[in-house]
């Protein structure tokens, strides 16, 4: 394998049924029961077995109203990868769903932009509106990991590995950061929250939960330029993906697809 191609997988752990409109500001024109999923993602290559979020746990999920279908060491697990194994977690950004299970990767070093840090833990934080999607033990447990030495912070655009890079977007949180991974076909971009279903991208719709609607609008730009096609862009939250991409391995259906395959 050349040094700079990698698998991914998207590991699917839970879901949130809801009206679709919940999911646009302006509500949907066409607002059904839709469910949105809860995935971390893998990204598996010669530079070791990255994480890109860390989830959340049952007791998160219970409290926020959510389901977890499977916990995220399980997923882990399928695939072969025990997570005290993992050197390496990208946080996209600080939010419940994507910043839990804190204890899970006692080996990983977390990469995180320094404005979702600041955004976290800054004035900000003082609006309800704007602290709702963070959770106080996760931002501490974060906190934490930056007096253990063990958090590197990025600054806009940075390169992990060959062929991985950070790229920050913004918008949905101040320091919300996607990531580029050369893949076999093409460079896949791993959006998280920059946009939440196809249809943000698509449609040049935004998600209810923000800091900056232009910043997300632009994010979307930013995206279409990183990524090599529209099916190279892998959103955060979007239940297609499991219909679109094949699953990782027989047993692991609704549950683990594998990203840097053609879709179905
Ligand atoms: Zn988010
Ligand atoms: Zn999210």
């Amino acid at each position: 394998m050349a040094d700079d191609i990698h698998e991914i997988y998207a590991i699917r752990y839970g879901h949130h049924e809801r009206r679709s409109s919940e999911n646009f500001i302006g509500g949907d024109p066409h607002d059904h029961l839709s469910s949105i999923n809860y995935f971390v993602w893998v990204i598996k290559g010669p530079h070791g077995n990255f994480v890109v979020d860390t989830g959340m746990d049952e007791a998160m999920a219970t409290k926020r109203g959510r389901r977890v279908d499977k916990p995220i060491a399980e997923g882990l697990r399928a695939l072969g990868i025990a997570p005290d194994t993992i050197a390496k977690a990208i946080v996209t950004h600080l939010h419940f769903d994507h910043a839990g299970n804190y204890d899970l990767f006692p080996s990983a070093r977390y990469h995180m932009q320094d404005l979702e840090m600041a955004y976290a833990t800054g004035r900000c934080m003082c609006h309800a509106q704007q602290r709702w999607p963070f959770e106080e033990d996760d931002v501490l447990a974060m906190v934490r990991k930056v007096f253990a030495g063990r958090v590197e912070f990025h600054d806009g655009d940075d390169e992990l590995a060959p062929g991985i890079t950070l790229h920050k977007i913004g918008g949905h949180s101040m320091g919300l950061q996607c990531v580029r991974v050369k893949t076999r076909r093409g460079y896949v971009v791993l959006a998280s929250d920059a946009t939440h279903l196809y249809r943000h991208i698509e449609e040049g719709r935004i998600f209810p939960v923000v800091y900056n609607a232009a910043d997300v609008l632009g994010g979307y730009k930013t995206i279409k330029r990183l990524a090599a096609s529209p099916l190279h862009i892998i959103p955060g939250h979007d239940p297609k993906v499991l219909e679109l991409f094949p699953v990782a391995k027989p047993g692991l259906e609704n549950w683990v697809a594998r990203l840097d395959a053609d879709p179905k």
